[in-house]
């Protein structure tokens, strides 16, 4: 059985306990791999790994950092179908999306920033001939990245290549439940030549190794993805301690569709935002929001597309939906389904597990869900399920539609269908939201900046936003 190793100091290592934790592939039920049951005593290694790095590192010259990542992207292009092979497994997502999308992405982001870190520029305000002010923009030292288990290596790269390519060391977690890539990607660091101690990833739980990452004197910053009650957990922790911090959190978006929209786009694309990577994005839309005009003609469509999506082996070419990514998962999601129906909600598609046959019959499998007959402030309509099911609820007005938008605690996105561009930038104005797409969904520029609103988060992260993130900015007044 593989074992999954921490990197520390510019070498894989056992965690100092050396004890492992199972690794389950969601698709099957069953243990594939052990990853690091790790500890405050690795977090140590790791920072004093760190410590001996920094000074080397942010000296280096931005186009020196940038080449050493450029030869790591240019790596992982190389192994792209491993990746994607071993992220499929590890998380339950079909094959061709980490393929074609997931691990492009993650190589993206290392490009992008590894780029852009040798355009990234400070101000100077003059104060004619009196002074003359700069600002300074220095790396912070050594900083701490939290990925969660949905977009394993895309989300672990967006936090940790601005981070070194601004000039910071790096204490990494992935989350114990998809650490795969993380791993193959520290053999690349290796094989790229990235000096020992840049980045260190130590694999374990998050209340023992995450905890000991947020609280640690010598790790100023924190950069974290994930759920909205760990990241309350991290505020309280880090708050005190005065540190930086980037919290991407949970969302419940609001898909809204007006009757003036493209009918055949609003559809497919919706069912889209619903379902893909069964609903664990944290940008799906989770609740579809449509004019009453057009809401049965809707229903009809939205439900028969959604019914020709097929659950299967995510290793197969033909599968649309994967598996859910852990077990406890997907107990949550089920008891969300029977939540739905305590409510009063009308199943309208699915609410099923799947039995798979052969070695997934074991398998985490839930069918693509739609409910219907849903008040806007029940529990189903108001928690983050991040799971395949969807309600569907009609409107009849925009300040309707916007009540009820903005009813959650959460503000990360909104979708948008309407060819009326007046009716789009007024919802987009008013909707409380970090993103809004309009006639479109996650259709990402790196540049912009990305965040949510309320309970979603705090602070951005994206573009020039994440490289202010990853650095201390100074001011410096001279008198002429
Ligand atoms: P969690 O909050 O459970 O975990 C995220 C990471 O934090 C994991 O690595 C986890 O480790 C770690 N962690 C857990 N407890 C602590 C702690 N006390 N201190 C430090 N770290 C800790 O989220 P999930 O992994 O379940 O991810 C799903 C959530 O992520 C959803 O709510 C989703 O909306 C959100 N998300 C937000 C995105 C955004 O950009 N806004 C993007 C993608 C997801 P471990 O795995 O061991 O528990």
């Amino acid at each position: 059985m593989q074992k999954i190793l921490n990197y520390i100091n510019g070498e894989l290592v056992e965690p100092i306990s050396k004890k492992y934790l199972e690794n389950i592939n969601p698709a099957t039920g069953q243990i594939y791999s052990q990853c690091p049951d790790s500890d405050e005593r690795d977090i140590e290694l790791a920072v004093k790994s760190a410590e001996s790095a920094i000074d080397s590192w942010s000296n280096m010259s931005a186009s020196d950092r940038s080449k050493i990542m450029l030869t790591l992207a240019g790596l992982m292009e190389r192994d792209l179908d491993k990746l994607a092979i071993a992220e499929s497994i590890d998380q339950g997502k079909p094959l061709w999306l980490a393929k074609n999308g997931e691990i492009p992405r993650a190589i993206s982001n290392i490009h992008f920033f590894a780029t852009g870190i040798e355009h990234f520029s400070s101000e100077s305000h003059s104060m004619g001939k009196h002074a003359i002010n700069y600002t300074l923009r220095a790396p912070i030292g050594i900083v701490g990245c939290i990925s969660p288990w949905n977009l394993p290596l895309y989300l672990f790269t967006w936090k940790i290549a601005p981070a070194i390519a601004a000039g910071n060391c790096v204490i990494a977690k992935p989350s114990e439940i998809t650490p795969m890539t993380a791993f193959l990607f520290a053999e690349l660091c290796i094989e790229a030549g990235l000096p020992k101690g840049v980045l260190n990833i130590v694999n374990g739980l998050g209340p023992k190794v995450g905890s000991a990452i947020v609280s640690h004197e010598k790790i100023t910053a924190i950069s974290f993805t994930g759920g909205t009650k760990t990241g309350e957990e991290i505020a309280r922790v880090a708050g005190p301690k005065f540190k930086k911090l980037s919290l991407e959190l949970g969302g419940k978006n609001p898909n809204i569709v007006f009757a003036d929209c493209n009918f055949e786009k609003a559809v497919s694309e919706s069912v889209r935002a619903s379902f893909t990577n069964q609903g664990e994005i944290c940008l799906c839309g989770s609740r579809i929001f449509i004019e009453r005009s057009i809401y049965e003609k809707f229903k009809t469509e939205f439900v028969k597309q959604t019914a020709k999506l097929k659950v299967g082996n995510p290793l197969a070419e033909d599968t649309k939906v994967g598996a859910i990514a852990s077990q406890q998962h997907f107990d949550k999601i089920l008891s969300y389904i029977e939540l739905a129906k305590q409510e009063g909600g009308k199943l309208l598609f699915g609410g099923n597990t799947v039995k798979l046959e052969g070695e997934n019959a074991t398998g985490f499998f839930i069918l693509p869900t739609v409910f219907e007959n849903l008040p806007f402030d029940c529990k189903t309509n108001q928690e983050e399920i991040f799971g395949p099911l969807v309600t569907l609820i009609p409107f009849d007005t925009e300040d309707d539609v916007l009540t009820m938008a903005n009813s959650t605690q959460f503000g990360l996105s909104c979708t948008i269908w309407t060819e009326n561009l007046a009716r789009a930038h007024n919802i987009a104005a008013k909707v409380k939201s970090g993103i809004v797409w309009v006639n479109c969904w996650l259709l990402r520029d790196l540049r912009t900046p990305f965040g949510g609103m309320k309970s979603s988060g705090v602070g951005r992260e994206g573009g020039l936003e994440a490289f202010r993130f990853f650095t201390e900015t100074k001011n410096v007044c001279v008198k002429l």
